[in-house]
């Protein structure tokens, strides 16, 4: 054939309008033509398709692209259309998606030679009409892209990935060119293998996005943090990345009502939505875009300023790929992610009951986040050297661990007495509890184990409990202690552990950050400003007035505002009504039964004493309306029993009252009495709701169910909880 570096470019120019390859590309297609395999591992942005793409145009025969992303192909197809005008049948895919009478479009192209361009899909490749009509063409080679997906160490494991090599041998020998953002030496060993491609030549660019800057920060109030970033970059693009849809809608709800454009993406939304706001997105109508990882594959939008982890990822891959997507133009672009121990158990949670094989990679492959995460570190340094590369610099000026360096000191003693804990037990505890004996913190479980009689109970009281949390993490990262997911995270010690112990040496820890607490994403109402750290003064004065009201009405001081209530009030000094409603638990009949006194004595207190209010920017929160919550309160407007509407929304009677105790409970008022009447007693009623009027100290259900004696039943207890809250709280 003898295709030359000449016509390469003048190709790259006719086709795709570039005067000059980016990085090694040219290398790969020059090697590529000359009929030899190629592994490419170059990171997202860097131009990997078109070292397929230029090939397949040039070279004799149809060029067969294998791609997981169904979704990505038409797009694909699309822009070489768009390359080549009037030559419509130059590229195709072949996928599930598709009509009798396209598939037989496919095929005729096919046949005649036009197509230039086969995209399929594994489940597609492995037809046996598919395999039939493919070998009938000459193959000029094959691409896989996506590659990683051939590995169990990759993030998106697809196990009908394993087949290629097979099928391709039953197709038609060819060279195979492999691609992937992925380069893990596991990865990249394992690609290798399954594509019996071991002798290729590797083409490895460097993975360092030096135009990036890498942030990891403790998940305290990230809603606020995120607010208060997006308003600090104002017109910049960003995408913020969530695992679950419904934060995804959540937040996008949020940042909308703090008067940023932004839109939810993610799959559970209809095609056309979702279509419509990734166009929204890249047409810059809005300026941000929440989703879960399903977005940011194969879109390329150049100027991407800043991606937000508001999750983070399981892996360092997914990490290293969705920040990628930051930055393509080679200007400046900020990867920030929120951390929280927390979340890594909820991660491991979902792990519970695979395969024990997927649970072991899958828990290796967060381990290594949570190293990353939790690390003093260059994180430049630390993701490079995660694929395999070495970066030679101490200080790279653009990660924050480089930017500020955190505290550290020589942790042999504390992880020592660790070690010695965990081994004087017979039995295996969590963290938190093994923290809570170390700062001797004692609590109802330490109690009923009787931990508070060890020698061990306080013996590092110095120390708080999230600072033994942290030391125990740094422990896992270091491989001296094992974590059980399957056991909820039971803690064991390591040989490395025992070995340590035998032998103690000098151990780098970072001293104790905010990480063993974090936002509890269950949490109803989220409340604008974090709790804790108001105002004691303040504070004391609402306790105060609290008492005299709840004296002048007759009623319990919780019924009036919840301690949590006040604490908000000594934080964030509300003034109006409408302020005082983003207070936790303080719903619109709360705040204009019982709160005008307690905005008076703080607007009083507020100018008295100069107060600056942090009204910078007070985050405006969404009134949390779940699809579930909206149903349910729309149900019981209707009047339908909770037996009904449980099953609708596919949950069991205690879920549903958890559901309707947390719209009750951040301030709704619903009117259950005809389902009460229905189930109940009359005289239960007023007995329940007596005590909750008379006698309670809290809306405790466990005090109630102790005060109230086991003829009544915790159900009906709820129930009438319900109505008096509602009734005389709400
Ligand atoms: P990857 O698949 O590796 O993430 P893409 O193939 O999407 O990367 O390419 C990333 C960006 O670089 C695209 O905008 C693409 O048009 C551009 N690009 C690719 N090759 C060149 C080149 N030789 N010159 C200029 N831009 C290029
Ligand atoms: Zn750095």
């Amino acid at each position: 054939m003898g295709i030359t570096s000449a016509d390469l470019h003048s190709k790259l120019k006719e086709f795709f309008g570039f005067d000059t390859f980016k990085g090694d590309q040219e290398k790969i297609i020059m090697h590529l033509v000359g009929g030899n395999d190629a592994f490419v591992l170059m990171p997202t942005g860097g131009g990997k398709s078109l070292c397929y793409q230029l090939p397949a145009l040039v070279m004799d025969g149809t060029a067969i692209v294998i791609s997981p992303l169904i979704a990505l192909m038409k797009n694909q197809v699309d822009a070489i259309r768009g390359f080549v005008s009037g030559n419509d049948g130059i590229a195709h895919f072949l996928n599930s998606s598709l009509s009798k009478a396209q598939t037989n479009e496919v095929r005729t192209d096919l046949l005649s030679g036009a197509t230039k361009l086969l995209y399929v899909a594994p489940e597609s490749l492995t037809k046996p009409e598919n395999i039939a009509l493919l070998k009938e063409i000459k193959i000029s080679f094959y691409a896989v892209d996506e590659a990683h997906c051939i590995s169990e160490w990759g993030h998106d494991f697809r196990p009908e990935y394993r087949r290629i090599r097979s099928i391709i041998e039953e197709i038609g020998k060819a060279p195979v060119i492999a691609l992937t953002a992925t380069a893990t030496p596991k990865v990249q060993s394992d690609i290798q293998k399954n594509l019996g491609m071991t002798d290729a030549k590797v083409f490895k660019s460097s993975f360092n996005r030096p135009n990036l800057y890498y942030e990891i920060r403790d998940k305290v109030d990230p809603k606020r943090e995120i607010i208060k970033f997006v308003k600090q970059h104002p017109g910049e693009s960003g995408i913020i990345y969530c695992l679950s849809r419904k934060k995804v809608e959540e937040l996008a709800e949020l940042l909308g009502v703090n008067g940023i454009k932004a839109l939810p993406y993610h799959a559970g939304l209809d095609a056309k939505t979702r279509a419509e706001n990734q166009d929204k997105f890249l047409m810059e109508e809005i300026d941000v875009i929440v989703a879960t990882i399903a977005f940011g594959m194969g879109i390329d939008k150049p100027d991407v300023r800043f991606v937000i982890h508001y999750d983070i990822p399981k892996s360092i891959e997914s990490y290293y790929q969705e920040t990628g997507r930051a930055g393509r133009d080679g200007r400046g672009g900020s990867c920030i992610a929120f951390y929280s121990y927390k979340d890594i158990q909820k991660l491991e949670k979902f792990m519970q009951g695979k395969p024990v094989a997927e649970q072991e990679i899958g828990k290796q492959l967060l381990l290594e986040t949570v190293a990353y995460a939790e690390s003093n570190q260059c994180r430049r340094k630390l993701l490079l050297n995660y694929f395999g590369e070495d970066y030679p610099e101490d200080n790279c000026g653009a990660c924050d661990n480089c930017l500020h360096p955190k505290k550290k000191f020589d942790g042999r003693e504390e992880m020592a007495l660790v070690i010695e804990l965990v081994e004087s037990m017979p039995e295996h505890f969590k963290t938190e509890h093994l923290a809570n004996i170390l700062a001797g913190t004692s609590n109802a479980m330490i109690k009923s184990y009787r931990h508070d009689e060890l020698e061990f109970f306080g013996a590092g009281k110095e120390h708080s409990v999230r600072f033994w949390c942290a030391v125990i993490h740094q422990g896992i990262v270091l491989h001296l202690l094992d974590k059980d997911i399957e056991s909820y995270g039971l803690i064991s010690v390591t040989d490395a552990g025992r070995k340590f112990l035998a032998e103690p040496y000098a151990l780098m820890l970072t001293e104790e950050r905010d990480f063993a607490e974090g936002e509890d994403d269950d949490d109803e109402a989220s409340s604008p400003v974090r709790g804790g750290g108001g105002d004691p003064v303040l504070l004391s004065m609402l306790k105060d007035l609290r008492s005299d009201l709840s004296r002048k009405l007759h009623l319990q001081p919780w019924i009036l505002f919840s301690d949590a209530s006040l604490e908000d009030m000594s934080i964030s000094y509300p003034v109006t009504f409408d302020e005082l409603k983003t207070c936790q638990g303080v719903g619109e009949g709360k705040a204009k039964k019982y709160g005008k006194e307690f905005l008076e004595l703080i607007a009083k207190y507020v100018e008295e004493n100069e107060i600056e209010r942090p009204d910078d920017f007070v985050v405006k929160s969404v009134v949390n309306k779940s699809a579930d919550k909206v149903f349910i309160i729309q149900s019981i407007d209707r009047k339908l029993p909770f037996e009904d509407i449980a099953s609708a929304i596919g949950k069991d009677m205690d879920e549903l009252m958890d559901e309707i105790d947390a719209i009750v409970f951040s301030g709704t008022r619903l009117n259950i009495d005809y389902y009460i009447n229905q189930v109940m007693d009359d005289d239960v009623v007023d007995d329940i709701y007596s005590y909750f009027k008379e006698d309670a100290e809290s809306d405790s259900l466990d005090a109630a169910m102790e005060e109230l004696g086991p003829d009544y039943d915790e159900f009906e207890v709820r129930l009438v909880r319900l109505k008096f809250i509602c009734e005389v709280a709400n």
